[in-house]
């Protein structure tokens, strides 16, 4: 009897790759520091941002602010900064989807072969507003890994993995994972764990750069959603 087909598990990163915010997390941050530090002056200039964790964007912008990071005060900083961008959506601030990133999640959640999470720097709480305020369902989005879950964007795929063999009590194999992204690091992340990668040039890297880092699928943006849905559901 010929064995069933393993089944595909899909991880998508959010900003740059699902929705664009036009900065409202950056903006959120930096009001949350503002709140609790009034007398001292925070930026992220000179921070590394692209592709990175929050918590450890937290860490680089209390330090350049002059400010010691503590458990304590990451515990407060990453619930006011909740409420920051809450209060930023409701006002000012948007989510935008990018084009064909609806199609091709909604796609492949209707694709018997596929289970779907995100693999993001974003804590949960803020990672899960960004992506309802952009309109998608949050439903597909079964299996997924955050900023608080590792140190380094490479220790979230095994995460992602153990919850959907946790969950589903499949073995899951790398080499049937695919790693949706927008940056170098994106790239990296699925490589060091055995997975494919898929990159995006709607973020801030462009098709070039991530051509050199060799990803398994590289498009410009998600516009061609049905040919990207073949490429994995055909493997
Ligand atoms: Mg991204």
């Amino acid at each position: 009897m010929p064995a069933m087909p393993e089944r595909m598990l899909v991880l998508f990163d959010i900003d740059g790759t699902l929705l664009r915010t036009e900065g409202a997390g950056m903006t959120a941050m930096l009001a949350t520091a503002h709140e609790l530090f009034p007398s001292k002056t925070f930026s992220f200039e000179g921070l590394s941002i692209s592709g990175r964790l929050d918590r450890l964007i937290w860490k680089d912008l209390m330090i350049a602010g002059g400010v010691e990071p503590s458990v304590e005060l990451h515990e407060l900083f990453r619930h006011k900064y909740g409420e920051h961008l809450r209060r930023g959506f409701s006002h000012t601030s948007k989510s935008h989807p990018l084009t064909g990133a609806r199609e091709l999640v909604e796609s492949l959640h209707a694709h018997d072969g596929c289970d779907i999470g995100l693999l993001t720097g974003n804590y949960e709480h803020t990672g899960l507003l960004k992506v309802a305020q952009a309109g998608f369902s949050l439903a597909p989005f079964q299996f997924n890994a955050w900023a608080d879950d590792g140190h380094h964007r490479r220790e979230l795929p095994p995460i992602a993995m153990s919850r959907y063999s946790a969950h589903t009590g499949r073995e899951t194999n790398s080499s049937r994972v695919i790693i949706i992204g927008d940056t170098p690091l994106d790239i990296d992340c699925a490589h060091f764990n055995g997975c494919l990668a898929i990159a995006v040039a709607t973020g801030h890297h462009p098709i070039a750069e991530l051509a050199s880092h060799k990803p398994d699928l590289l498009v410009q943006g998600l516009d061609n959603w049905t040919e990207i849905a073949s490429w994995i559901t055909s493997r």
